[in-house]
């Protein structure tokens, strides 16, 4: 068992509750399961309890530990507010791993680990249309000193995204390739509990990278960018042999060199924190930097932003599994986002905008839904 590994930190658990309510008086709930599903069993608290009782023997992984594992967005609110700094989100992927080896992935998630190892993304969809959205071939496979990698969903679901990011990479005069045998970054192997899946898509990547002599990958998608960071050189065993970062750090480095002009934009704008960005890597500043820059803008802040920002309830593919859990979350935000009063609603990750779309269409809003790449590309 996966989970035996964490053994000591599943007994440092004290029960506290910090990790769904107790952070803000018992007044608001932060994990998005335990806001849809109301049990103490699909919040971290619960999880922890599950995970002490599989490791003494008295349970056994089954559907119903299943159900409660697999809702999860891994937003990794419950990690920020540990009072005793668990590692909860390893503890969560080492569950999955469990149940993945004992076929317990629920039915519509495991869908989504037989696409992306069918078609190599969990979309299903044709491999010869992941480059699709590009508006030519010149850099596709050519040597450059940087890697545009544009992730399943940019590529075939949220095409604006990977070509506003192109457009932004072009106007700032980087030198940049795109991969073309790029595959799934892994991140969708994680969610369903496959490592050695994981493994395989990272050393692919990895491999092609290399192969194309680029000195940094740069990502719009904080999905891939929180693989490539934080799991591929776990999953493989070595550092990174290139540096990775996001699209708006690079574009605040080529800003700082002076190679970026934008012109005026007169919109309120509220930027939401992507779980993956924020929490996940700590990246905050560098996309507000980003909008700040666009002159005209005003920028505004929902109530719950940086390290206490609330999940747009879509991580980890749940949209496909727990489709009332993303509807009812991703519903909660967006009424967050339009009492701020911006007419503009950025966010820097292709689910978030997905969820926000869905939110947009059923209150008929005319606050408009951008990736901030996709915006500053109209900036440029
Ligand atoms: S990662 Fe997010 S959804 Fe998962 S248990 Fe923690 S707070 Fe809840
Ligand atoms: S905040 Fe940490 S220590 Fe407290 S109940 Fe949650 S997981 Fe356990």
């Amino acid at each position: 068992m996966r989970l035996a590994v964490y053994t000591n930190q599943i007994y440092s658990c004290l029960r506290c509750g910090f990790c769904f309510d107790h952070a803000v008086g018992g007044q608001e709930k932060i994990c998005p399961s335990y806001v849809t599903y109301g049990m103490e069993s699909y919040g971290a608290r619960g999880k922890m309890a599950i995970a002490r009782a599989l490791v003494d023997g008295v349970l056994e992984y089954d559907a119903d530990v299943a159900m409660r594992v697999y809702a999860c967005t891994e937003c990794g609110a419950c990690e920020e507010q540990c009072f005793k700094y668990l590692s909860l989100l390893d503890i969560y992927r080492a569950m999955k791993a469990d149940l993945a080896e004992r076929e317990l992935v629920p039915a519509e998630l495991a869908g989504v680990g037989r696409a992306v190892a069918d078609a190599g993304n969990p979309y299903g969809q044709a491999r010869g249309k992941r480059l699709g959205w590009a508006p030519g071939t010149d850099r596709v496979g050519k040597k450059a000193e940087t890697v545009f990698f544009v992730g399943c969903t940019p590529a075939y679901v949220r095409r604006g995204i990977a070509r506003g990011a192109y457009q932004v990479l072009e106007a700032a005069g980087v030198d940049f390739a795109l991969l073309d045998d790029e595959v799934c970054c892994g991140h969708p192997h994680l969610a369903v509990g496959d490592l050695e899946g994981a493994r395989e898509a990272a050393g692919k990547n990895v491999a092609a990278i290399e192969a194309s002599g680029a000195t940094q990958v740069v990502f719009a998608c904080p999905g891939c960018l929180q693989m490539f960071r934080e799991e591929v050189p776990d999953l493989l065993g070595r550092p990174l042999p290139f540096r990775v970062l996001h699209a708006t750090e690079l574009l605040g480095e080529r800003r700082a060199a002076g190679s970026v002009r934008l012109r005026k934009q007169s919109r309120v704008v509220v930027y939401h924190d992507p779980c993956n960005l924020g929490r996940g890597l700590g990246i905050y500043d560098a996309p507000r930097r980003a909008i700040d820059a666009v002159p005209g803008a005003r920028r505004v802040e929902m109530r719950r932003s940086g390290a206490g920002s609330f999940c747009c309830g879509n991580g980890d593919f749940v949209r496909f599994g727990y489709e009332p859990m993303a509807v009812e979350n991703e519903q909660a935000r967006w009424n967050e986002a339009v009492a701020t009063g911006a007419d503009l609603l950025l966010s820097a990750c292709p689910a978030c905008q997905i969820a926000f779309l869905d939110a947009k269409r059923r209150a008929k809003s005319t606050v408009d839904v951008l990736d901030v790449v996709e915006w500053l590309a109209t900036a440029i």
